[in-house]
């Protein structure tokens, strides 16, 4: 429900976002994966997996380890929007080596870390 109220919110510019948090407790299909969605994948209370697709372009499916028991591992908190804010920043060593960082939802490119196709602001 307030996944559409953000949704809406965007849609008249009130609210920014490229993201929004949905909480699920199994990994995601990565082919039905919307772009601009980040799974949570939850058992019980603890956070195990975040998973979007590389707002880089290149279509693959980032699955960040949320475990903190392993490394590398990140944090992931979200606002009262369900926008997610990420730690540390995300750095895909694939051909398409984009380095961002993902604050409120929004995507934060780095220095050099931004693909020529890029998901747009
Ligand atoms: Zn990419």
């Amino acid at each position: 429900m307030k996944e559409k109220i953000s949704r809406l919110l965007r849609s008249v510019h009130l609210l920014q976002f490229n993201f929004l948090a949905t909480r699920v407790s199994r990994l995601p299909d990565s082919s039905t994966m919307e772009a601009d969605k980040l799974t949570l994948v939850q058992s019980g209370n603890v956070k195990k997996w975040a998973c979007f697709k590389c707002p880089g372009g290149c279509g693959e499916v980032i699955n960040l380890s949320l475990n903190p028991k392993q490394r590398p591992r990140w944090q992931i908190s979200e606002d009262f929007w369900l926008r997610p804010t990420i730690h540390p920043s995300v750095h895909q060593k694939n051909k398409c080596g984009c380095h961002f960082w993902i604050k409120s939802g929004k995507v934060h490119w780095c220095k050099d870390g931004r693909p020529m196709h890029s998901m747009k602001d």
